[in-house]
Formats: structure tokens, sequence, C-alpha cells
């Protein structure tokens, strides 16, 4: 078998087939391939290190975000107007420091403005919550310095306002466990070390410590659950719509999907002028193979064949689908190039290595497939059905010219490769 420029692995990323919880660092074997048990595997993995593989990660943390911005969005703009008025009042009253007042104006404002405007720009998210955790964190040094300084002036009541600040922190503020329980545990830590640092009575001292542990083990605890099951509703959700999107039996990608991703890929390339390539792939004789070994002998042959087609499938924008019955097809999105135009030529002698014995195939004396591709870019001349018929031509043309060979169509010429020969035909082919 020639070797292609760009090896195809043994292996698939999870869910290669397409873009959606494609992550390339994770592998697991084709032989696996039940779309079902893997999602849910990654995502057991997942729940209980409260991190999904990095692409899911992404997009969980996108969802998780988009389900805090209402919450959050109002802290900060009330948390805002609190500095401002807090440090007018407390510099009247002495309760701040000259020093806190302005850390807290030059500082602390500026990045809860930039928090805030954050949250306002998607393409920004992975930003947000380290600036959320940094807002918070630094809101609480301030509050801190506020309640220690009060209490060494005889007023301790302020201590409320410490424990509802890291009560904020774990269970109002939106951020993922992780980063609160970092700012949460510096803010305790901070203020610890000042009952020490101002030689607080050992009585205050002990009370203060024991409370503040205590409250930060009950918010621990509920910041981690309300995470849990934050990533439970986005696992269930994200498992509904995969199983919505996928052929039972084979695992790519169901017609709808394909329609839909088809629609995508054809604007895509109508706006930036990358080029599709899509091949149809169908099973040679497969009525034959039925009858002669049964159906379930079928189908096992139909994953098998799948399993080599999604393989084809290596980036985000590819996909590999069934579009029914026995015929299955894969659409690479990009400039030609020596893989793209190898791997059609490369999948059919792949099926037919597999050595699937079927002796009523007259193509071969194994199981192959016959492969159409349409080399085609989305303009003004040429329509989406229109690409897919051209697809469907060379399909039909590789049936007709014997089976078990590629026939590849672009705009004006189309050629035949099978394992054993070449030739080059020119012809035009009307769109
Ligand atoms: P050709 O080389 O021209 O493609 O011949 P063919 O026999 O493959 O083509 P035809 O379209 O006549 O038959 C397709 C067969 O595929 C019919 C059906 O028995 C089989 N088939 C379609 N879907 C499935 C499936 O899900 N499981 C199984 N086991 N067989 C299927
Ligand atoms: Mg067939
Ligand atoms: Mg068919």
């Amino acid at each position: 078998m020639p070797q292609l420029h760009r090896r195809i692995p043994d292996s698939l990323p999870v869910l290669a087939t397409g873009a959606r919880w494609r992550d390339g660092a994770s592998h697991v074997s084709t032989r696996d391939l039940d779309l079902s048990t893997l999602v849910g595997e990654q995502h057991r993995r997942g729940l209980a290190r409260l991190r999904f593989t990095r692409y899911v990660e992404e997009q969980f943390r996108q969802h998780y975000a988009d389900l805090n911005y209402p919450k959050v969005r109002p802290l900060l703009v009330i948390v805002t107007l609190a500095v401002v008025f807090l440090t007018g009042f407390g510099l009247a009253r002495d309760n701040i420091t000259p020093v806190t007042a302005t850390f807290g104006l030059a500082v602390l404002m500026p990045l809860l403005m930039a928090t805030l405007m954050a949250s306002y720009q998607r393409e920004r998210h992975y930003l947000y919550q380290p600036l959320l955790a940094a807002s918070t964190l630094l809101t609480g040094l301030i509050v801190t310095s506020v309640t220690l300084r009060a209490s060494l002036h005889g007023t301790p009541y302020y201590f409320a306002t410490e424990v509802a600040w890291i009560m904020i922190v774990w269970l109002i503020s939106g951020l993922l466990f992780w980063y609160a329980a970092t700012t949460a545990l510096t803010i305790t830590a901070t203020y610890i070390w000042g009952l020490f640092h101002w030689k607080f009575g050992l009585h205050e001292t002990a009370f203060e410590a024991i409370l503040l542990a205590a409250v930060n083990a009950v918010g621990a605890l509920c910041c981690f659950q309300l995470e849990v099951t934050a990533r439970q509703s986005f696992r269930n959700k994200g498992i509904l719509e995969d199983l919505a999107e996928r052929d039972g039996l084979t695992g790519l990608y169901n017609r709808r999907a394909y329609n839909a991703y088809m629609e995508r890929i054809w604007r895509q390339s109508r706006r930036d002028g990358g080029q599709i390539t899509i091949m149809l792939f169908d099973i040679d004789h497969f009525k034959a193979y039925n009858d002669l070994y049964g159906h379930q002998a079928g189908d096992d042959a139909l994953k098998r064949v799948a399993k080599v087609i999604s393989l084809g499938a290596q980036r985000p924008l590819d996909c590999a689908a069934r579009l029914g019955g026995e015929e299955m097809s894969l659409v690479l999105y990009g400039p030609p190039s020596d893989f793209s135009r190898e791997l059609p030529q490369h999948l059919r002698q792949r099926v037919e290595t597999m050595e699937i014995p079927h002796a009523e195939s007259g193509a071969s004396r194994f199981l192959t497939v016959s492969v159409g591709v349409a080399v085609v870019a989305a303009n003004g001349e040429r329509s989406l059905k229109g690409a897919i018929q051209l697809a469907d031509e060379a399909l039909y043309q590789a049936k007709e010219d014997g089976r078990n060979r590629v026939v590849v169509k672009d705009a004006g010429s189309s050629h035949i490769e099978t394992g054993r020969f070449r030739a080059d035909r020119k012809r035009a082919v009307g769109s």
C-alpha cells in the first residue's frame, strides 16, 4: 500500500469523526468506537477531577461563564460602587489607610471594569475567570485590611464582612472551584496572618480562625457540588446532542448532521475560497454480501468500513457521515494537499486489505468500496447540490467502470485510479 504524506493513525482521537468532541489529548482504539460510552467515560473522569479534556473543557468554560454572567455582572457593579463609597466613608472614619484607599481606587477599580468588560466579550472568555479571581481576591484583601484595622480600633463587628465576602467568593462569585479555593484561602490566610501580626488576644484569634476554617469548609463543599452539578448537566446535554447527530450503527454523523455540516462548510468556502473535497463511498455488491453471509455479518462489515473512513476525518472541519444504507461520505475542507489527493485511494485500499471475504463480489475476493470524489470550491457558478451531484456522478462512473476504484472529478477533468492502473481522461463535466 503506498504511503501517505501524512500518516493516518491506527487509533482515533476521541470522537474524531467530526469537530464537536474532537480532542487530540486522548486516544482510543478504533475497535472501541462506541460513542455514548466514550463520551460518558471521558466525562466521568472529567467530573471527578473537575476538568474535561482540552476541547470539551473550553466549551464547558464558555457554557459556565454564560450561565454566570447574569449573576456576576450586578455583583461587579455593586462591588465597584461599594469600593467608592467605603473608601470615602473609611477615610473619613480613619478605618482605612490612604495606601489601601489608593490601592482600591487605582488598582481594584480598573480590574473590576476589565472583568466586567471581559464578561461581554465572548472571544475573550478565557480571561474572564482569572480576572474575576483577581478582582475577588483584591476586594477580599481590602475587606481584610479594613476589618483588622477596625478590630484594632475596638470595632470587631466588621468581622461579619470578612465572613460574608469569603462566602461570596465560594458561592456567588461564579468562580470555578480551584479559582475560588485559591482566592478564599489566600484571603483567609492573610486575615489569620494579620491576627498574629498585630498580636490579637489568643481567644479572639482562636475563635476567628476556627470560624473562618468552618466557613471555608462549608463554602468549599457547596462550591464543589455546584460545579459537579454544572458539569453533569453540561455532559448530559452533550451526550444527547451527540446521540441526535450520530448514526447508531457506525458512530458516524447521520444524514441530518451531514446536511447541516455541508451547508455550513459551503458558506465558509464561499467566504474564504477554501476547497471542499467530497468523497462518496459505496460498498460493492453489498446486497450479495448480505445474502451470502447474513445481515449480522453485513452490519459488522459496515461498521468496519465506517471506522476506516472515519480515520480520514482528522481536522476540526472534516466530517465523516453515513448517508444511508451502505453509502458513506467523507468531506475535507481546506486547500488541496498531497494528503487530500491520496486519501481516497488510501482508504479504498485500506478497506480491501482488511480482507473481509466476499465470494460473490466480482470486483475482488474481498469486500471493497467504490469511491466518487468531487473537488470543488463554492463560487457563484456552482450550487451545493451540484457539487454533491458531481461526487455522485464520479461514484456512478466508478461503479460502471468495474467497482473497487476511485474516480475523481473537478470542474474540468476527471480521472480514474485503481490499485492496478491509473489513466487520465480529460472530460468536461458540467456542474
Ligand atoms: P453496488 O456494487 O452496485 O453498490 O451493489 P450493492 O448490492 O451494494 O447495491 P444495492 O444498492 O443494490 O444494495 C445495497 C444493499 O445494502 C441492500 C441492503 O441489503 C444493504 N444494506 C443497506 N443498509 C444496510 C445495513 O444497515 N445493514 C446491512 N447488513 N445491510 C445493509
Ligand atoms: Mg453498494
Ligand atoms: Mg448503495
